[in-house]
């Protein structure tokens, strides 16, 4: 056996995110797995480890956001994404070549490593007057437009992920008036996608989801095509003062106690695990510091449930924890 991956490495390494993905093949509702089936799990692993899976991230209409999130991965850190499970072989942003020597990599992805390799896009992708609106690098032929290498690279990867918000649904990008025509990787790609978004994505969230692909293919998706396992809930179901929303205990001011529903909160349809995951290695999350959610993981952030600190349509408030209107 691989001396790196022996079983205490295994659980060291993947911790949490092992627990985010129900490695003993199934997920409770809260989304941990019940029990750790490490030995059925160490042979693919090893197999992974070995193989080192190429991954091409490509950054599209975005802030870096995502990636900055992805560096605050604890289980496993980074390092050991980068150098024991995956082999990162293209980055706009951390890559240390640049120029010709830079683009060569996702040139070369797209014509030798065809079909082998995942692609995660982060950013929106701008469609407007054919692309112009966002290029990264040129070729003889002109420059290269964002929207064109998002269509080769999506078409030759084996997997396409789709991380943060901008990359899953449109995103900030995509706010009104969105002159620049910005579009989700599904949309510009018009196949299947899995949707990682949060803006930014926690850290579990991009990291199980590769561990995920990795060890068993696409996760079971929802309606908009996110891992049921990081996104199959609602804030609201499993928000710690849910108990004072049934009890009509509402927060009038922020830093109030009570449920923040009437200073804006998203919870009620914002799909995501934050109160039981929490964010910086589990220290706090938006609800727990007094802020109401702002629905980061939904297809209509930022501009269908804005203004932000605005209470939602009742409709969309009173329904039950299993989603059924009251
Ligand atoms: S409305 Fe927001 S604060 Fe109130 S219970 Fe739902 S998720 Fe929690
Ligand atoms: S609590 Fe809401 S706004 Fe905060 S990270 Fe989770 S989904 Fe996004």
């Amino acid at each position: 056996m691989n001396k790196e991956f022996n079983r205490r490495n295994f659980i060291k390494i993947f911790g949490a995110s092992a627990v985010g993905i129900g490695l003993a093949g199934g997920l409770n509702s809260t989304g941990a797995a019940e029990s750790l089936n490490v030995e059925k799990v160490l042979p693919v692993l090893e197999k992974i480890v070995e193989d080192r899976q190429p991954v091409i991230w490509f950054q599209g209409a975005g802030c870096t956001g995502c990636s900055v999130s992805l560096l605050n991965t604890v289980h496993p850190d980074i390092a050991e994404v980068l150098t024991k499970i995956i082999s990162l072989e293209a980055h706009q942003t951390v890559m240390a070549s640049s120029g010709e020597q830079a683009l060569g990599v996702f040139e070369e992805a797209c014509e030798k490593k065809a079909g082998k390799f995942i692609l995660i896009v982060e950013g929106a992708v701008p469609t407007a007057e054919n692309g112009r609106y966002g290029f990264f690098g040129e070729s003889p032929k002109g420059e290269q437009t964002i929207l064109s290498w998002v269509k080769k690279l999506g078409n030759a990867a084996k997997a396409v992920v789709a991380v943060g918000t901008c990359a899953a649904f449109g995103g900030i990008p995509s706010a009104q008036p969105n002159i620049i025509g910005a579009k989700s990787v599904a949309e510009v790609l018009g196949k299947q996608v899995v949707n990682v978004p949060g803006c930014p994505p926690h850290p579990d969230w991009i990291v199980g989801t590769l561990a995920h692909v990795l060890l068993f293919g696409l996760p079971e998706l929802d309606e908009e095509g996110r891992p049921k396992l990081f996104y199959g809930n609602t804030i609201h179901a499993n928000c710690p003062r849910y108990f004072d929303f049934e009890n009509k205990r509402y927060a009038n001011n922020l830093g109030d106690d009570g449920c923040l529903v009437f200073l804006g909160c998203k919870g009620p349809i914002a799909h995501a695990d934050c109160s039981q995951r929490r964010w910086n290695n589990s220290v706090n999350w938006c609800i727990g510091s007094n802020a109401p959610c702002i629905g980061c993981v939904q297809p209509e952030f930022p501009d269908d449930i804005s203004p932000l600190y605005t209470k939602l349509p009742d409709e969309k408030i009173w329904i039950n924890k299993s989603g059924v209107k009251k």
